[in-house]
């Protein structure tokens, strides 16, 4: 959200930028405006600040136009820091008092739990029991061609991945088959992917399927995609990132092969078997990375969409809630812009995934966070 930090920028007062430039290393300004140029490490009075605009301009070694991040990343790396943009942010946001995403109703903090308490918890998680689903007859997937659809080829999904997955294809509905399995690799249910603009103008785009009047469907809520071939790597690298859709998971897996520790939760919900099912895997860190949240609507007034991030955001600390007092929880929030409206953060690639799990938020655990939502 490139909102969040163009909005702090453009609040600051001059007493704000003042108090960030001292906390950087100037001395007090000359003529109310000229900071030491801390930018690049160096004593002359020649950062100067233009309030209007929100500017900083070096006119020595630097000899360019910056806005305050710049400055905080430019000074913290003479300083021996490597900042990101979401690190300046946070800084500029904190030092100012000022909410931003996430920090606003989060306390971004490496607070260790008490080491006994966090056993017996884990404990007490492995001794609930993991709900196990009624298994339909894997015959049904006969009915179905067993070949990759070339629009997710296209998408970059590479055949042996949609082998692995059992992606088929149902002629009959004209829908790309997703066969659904429980961590024991057991049917449980079949999701389809419309190809039918009819069909996806009608809403239904990801339906279970009907075959022969049966309706192959499955508590979405009490299971994780993927887990069936991902468990492996998560249990070995102890840490799982939680996607929305199958496809992510699918994506994540021509990105990281054998190494691949993602799943899916199907749905906008993260719920508390989602979470027992992964810590069962002993997982130690979970990372949120639901899709970016929607374009503002035509009709929609700034507030209105404001508070509609807002509550999208609160959303997401709610499901972070649930993991925060047994593993190290993130969200990734895109901060950058680097995805388009309702993306996957893996839907722009590799790389982009990788800037943006660089960047993720970790949630210290939220106190009275439960009873807020
Ligand atoms: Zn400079």
């Amino acid at each position: 959200m490139r909102y969040d930090k163009d909005k702090i920028r453009e609040s600051l007062t001059q007493e704000e930028v003042h108090k960030i430039l001292i906390d950087l290393g100037s001395k007090e300004p000359f003529q109310g405006n000229q900071y030491q140029t801390v930018c690049h490490g160096g004593h002359k009075h020649k950062l100067y600040y233009y309030h209007e605009s929100k500017t900083f301009h070096c006119y020595t070694d630097c000899s360019r136009n910056m806005d305050i991040y710049d400055v905080v990343i430019g000074a913290k790396e003479n300083q021996g820091y490597k900042y990101s943009l979401n690190k300046a942010v946070e800084y500029v946001a904190r030092l100012t008092n000022k909410g931003f995403g996430f920090s606003s109703s989060i306390k971004i903090s490496n607070d260790i739990i008490d080491d006994w308490n966090w056993i017996n918890k884990i404990k007490h998680i492995k001794d609930r029991q993991i709900k196990t689903l009624p298994e339909y007859d894997s015959r049904v997937m006969d009915l179905f061609l067993p070949y990759p659809h070339e629009a997710w080829l296209d998408e970059g999904i590479s055949y042996e991945t949609q082998q692995k997955f059992n992606i088929s294809y149902y002629l009959k509905g004209e829908r790309i088959v997703i066969p659904h399995y429980d961590i024991n690799n057991r049917l449980i249910g079949i999701r389809g992917r419309a190809m039918l603009q009819e069909d996806i103008d009608a809403g239904k785009k990801y339906m279970p399927l009907t075959i022969e009047n049966r309706l192959y469907n499955h508590q979405i809520m009490l299971n994780l995609y993927g887990l069936n071939k991902t468990k492996d790597a998560i249990s070995r690298l102890r840490k799982a990132v939680i996607f929305e859709g199958e496809k992510s998971v699918l994506k994540c897996e021509d990105y990281y092969r054998d190494n691949n520790f993602s799943v899916a939760s199907c749905s906008s919900q993260i719920t508390d078997m989602h979470r027992n099912i992964l810590l069962s895997l002993g997982v130690e860190e979970v990372i949120i990375c639901q899709d970016k949240f929607r374009a503002q609507k035509e009709d929609e007034t700034d507030e209105k969409y404001e508070a509609a991030i807002e509550s999208y955001q609160k959303t997401l600390l709610k499901f972070a809630s649930k993991f925060t007092p047994y593993v190290r929880t993130y969200i990734v929030w895109d901060d950058m812009n680097l995805l388009d409206y309702k993306e996957s953060p893996c839907d722009k690639g590799k790389d982009v995934l990788e800037e943006l799990l660089r960047n993720k938020y970790e949630i210290g655990t939220i106190e009275g966070v439960e009873n807020e939502l």
